[in-house]
C-alpha cells in the first residue's frame, strides 16, 4: 500500500484520550525503563563473552579444523597454552584494512547516493522512499529503501571483478577472514560508542531516547531508538542489513570459491547452503520495506546489541556452515541432499507467507482475503507518550491462528536445514540452530511482554484464542 494510504489509515485510527481510554492502555511499551538484575548479569555476561566467542568458532576452525573441543583439551591437559593460540592467530594487517574501509565506504555510497530504481522496473517490489511504523513517541520516520539495489551492484561487480577482470580472487573473505574479523570489531564498538555519545549529546528524537540509568544496560540496548546522521542516514537501517546483510552471500561464495581451490570442485552441501542462505537474503531485501516493521526497526533502541550484532556476530557466525564445509567437504547422498532442500524450502515457505499474512492484514486494515476468507481478528488499541491514542488489530485466522510467532518456527525450519546440509561429525555447525532457538524463543517472550504492555487486556484476550507460541499443541 502506498505511504499516504497508510499515513491516512493511521489518523482515521488515532484520536484524542478520555479517561477511560487512559485506564486501557499504557504508554510504556518501548524498551525497558527500568533493569533487572537478570538483565543485568545478561548482558555484563554478553558485553564480555560474545567476542571471545566469536573468535573462539573462527580460531577453532583456523587451528583446529572446526573442532569445538580439541582447543579446550589442549588448553586443560597443558598441551597449548593461551599465548600459543594467540600467536598463530592472524593479525590485523594493512590489506584487510583497506578492504574493510572500502567495504563499507562502498555499502554507505550505495545507501545514501543511489536513489532506489529496482521500485520502477521489478512489478511489485516496493522500494524508494518508505514510512516507518509510529514511535512511541508518536514519530513516523521516512527511510530510502534501495537494498536490493544495492545487493544487486554489489554481487555484479563481486563476479566481474573476480571472475572477469581478476582484480581479486574470489576468495578473498576466506584468505583474510580473521584479519576482518579486527577491523569488524573495530567498526562494531566504534558505531556503538557513537551512538551512546550521540544519545547523550545531539539525539536525533530526544523524546524517543530512553535512559535507564544503567551505563552498560544503556550502552548494550542503545538509548536513541532512530539515531541518524543528517535526515537520511538511518543507523538501524544500514547496520542491520548492509554491510552485514550483503555480505552474507558473498562470504557463502568465497567459501564455495575455496573449496573449489582446494579440491577441484564444490560439493552439494555448499551449494544447497548457498542456495538457501541465498534465498533467505534475498527475500530479506525483496522484503525491506516490510522489514521497516519488525521488532528490529520498530521496538529496539541501537546500541552495541544491533550495532556490534550486525558489524561481526551477523557476518561470523550466520556463515559458519559455509566456513565448516571448506574444512570438511561434505558430499551429500542424493536423499539426504534432497531432504534438506524440501525442509529448507518448506521453512522458507512457512516463513515467508505467515509474515506476508500478517503485512498483508496489516497494510489493508484487515480488508483482504487469507487462505480465501475474511480474516479473523482482535480489536486493539494502545497510546503514545504524548496520549494519542491509536487501534490496532491482531489477527487470529491464517498461520496466525495456528501460532502465534509461526514465522519463527518456519524460521527454525530453514535455520536446521542448513545445519543439517553439514552432517554430524561436529557441534560448531550446529551452531546456528542453537542460537537461532534460544534467540526466537527468547524473543517470543521479550515481544509478548512488550504486546501486552502496549496492548494490555487486548492482549490477554489475544493470547486465549492463539493459546500457543511456536508449535500448535506443544509450546
Ligand atoms: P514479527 O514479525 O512476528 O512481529 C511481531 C510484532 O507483530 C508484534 O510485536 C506485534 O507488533 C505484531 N503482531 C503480533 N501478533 C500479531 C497478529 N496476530 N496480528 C498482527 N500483528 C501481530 O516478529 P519479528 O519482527 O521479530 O520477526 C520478523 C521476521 O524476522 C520473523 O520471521 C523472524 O523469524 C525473522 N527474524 C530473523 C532473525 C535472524 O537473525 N535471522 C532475527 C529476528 C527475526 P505491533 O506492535 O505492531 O502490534
Amino acid at each position: 500500500m502506498a505511504a499516504h494510504q497508510e499515513k491516512k489509515l493511521a489518523q482515521e485510527r488515532k484520536h484524542k484520550p478520555t479517561q477511560n481510554d487512559a485506564q486501557t492502555s499504557q504508554v510504556q511499551w518501548g524498551r525497558a525503563w527500568e533493569v533487572d538484575w537478570f538483565s543485568l548479569a545478561s548482558i555484563l555476561f554478553l558485553l564480555m563473552f560474545a567476542p571471545l566467542i566469536v573468535y573462539y568458532f573462527i580460531m577453532s576452525c583456523d587451528q583446529y579444523q572446526c573442532s569445538l573441543t580439541d582447543p579446550l583439551i589442549d588448553l586443560l591437559t597443558g598441551n597449548k597454552h593461551l599465548s600459543d593460540i594467540w600467536n598463530k592467530t592472524p593479525v590485523l594487517t594493512s590489506r584487510a584494512a583497506g578492504i574493510y574501509s572500502l567495504w563499507v565506504a562502498f555499502q554507505v555510497v550505495l545507501y545514501m547516493f543511489i536513489p532506489d530504481f529496482c521500485h520502477k522496473v521489478l512489478p511489485g517490489y516496493v522500494g524508494g522512499v518508505q514510512e516507518g511504523a509510529v514511535t512511541p513517541a508518536g514519530v513516523v520516520n521516512k527511510y530510502e529503501i534501495n537494498g536490493l539495489q544495492a545487493w544487486i551492484i554489489t554481487h555484479v561487480l563481486w563476479f566481474a571483478n573476480a571472475y572477469y577482470f581478476h582484480f581479486f580472487s574470489p576468495t578473498i573473505i576466506f584468505d583474510n577472514w580473521i584479519p576482518l574479523l579486527w577491523c569488524a570489531n573495530i567498526l562494531g564498538y566504534a558505531v556503538s560508542t557513537f551512538a551512546m555519545i550521540k544519545g547523550y549529546c545531539f539525539p536525533t528524537n530526544a523524546k524517543d531516547c530512553k535512559f535507564t540509568g544503567n551505563f552498560f544496560y544503556d550502552y548494550m540496548m542503545g538509548i536513541e531508538f532512530n539515531p541518524r546522521i543528517g535526515k537520511w542516514f538511518d543507523f538501524k537501517l544500514f547496520f542491520n542489513g548492509r554491510p552485514g546483510i550483503v555480505a552474507w552471500t558473498l562470504i557463502n561464495l568465497s567459501y564455495a570459491a575455496k573449496q573449489q581451490e582446494l579440491y577441484g570442485q564444490v560439493t552439494n552441501s555448499m551449494i544447497l547452503v548457498n542456495v538457501l542462505q541465498g534465498i533467505y537474503v534475498l527475500d530479506f531485501f525483496w522484503n525491506e520495506a516490510w522489514y521497516l516493521k519488525t521488532i528490529d526497526i520498530c521496538h529496539d533502541h541501537f546500541g552495541w546489541y544491533l550495532g556490534w550484532g550486525d558489524c561481526v556476530w551477523l557476518p561470523y557466525l550466520y556463515t559458519l556452515q559455509g566456513l565448516y564445509l571448506v574444512y570438511h567437504p561434505v558430499q551429500l547422498g542424493t536423499a539426504n541432499a534432497v531432504g534438506i532442500l524440501i525442509l529448507g524450502l518448506i521453512g522458507y515457505y512457512i516463513f515467508r507467507v505467515t509474515n506476508h499474512q500478517k503485512d498483508l492484514f496489516r497494510r489493508t486494515d484487515g480488508k483482504c482475503r487469507i487462505w480465501g476468507k475474511k480474516p479473523e481478528y482482535i480489536e486493539c488499541s494502545y497510546m503514545s507518550v504524548d496520549g494519542t491514542k491509536y487501534y490496532s488489530k491482531l489477527m487470529t485466522s491464517g498461520f496466525w491462528g495456528w501460532a502465534r510467532h509461526f514465522n519463527y518456527t518456519g524460521d527454525l525450519m530453514g535455520s536446521l536445514a542448513y545445519c543439517l546440509a553439514c552432517g554430524f561429525a561436529h557441534l560448531l555447525p550446529y551452531f546456528y540452530i542453537i542460537y537461532m532457538t534460544i534467540l526466537l524463543t527468547h524473543r517470543c517472550i521479550r515481544d509478548e511482554h512488550r504486546c501486552f504492555s502496549k496492548y494490555g487486556k487486548d492482549w490477554k484476550r489475544y493470547t486465549a484464542a492463539v493459546p500457543y507460541r511456536l508449535v500448535p499443541g506443544v509450546f
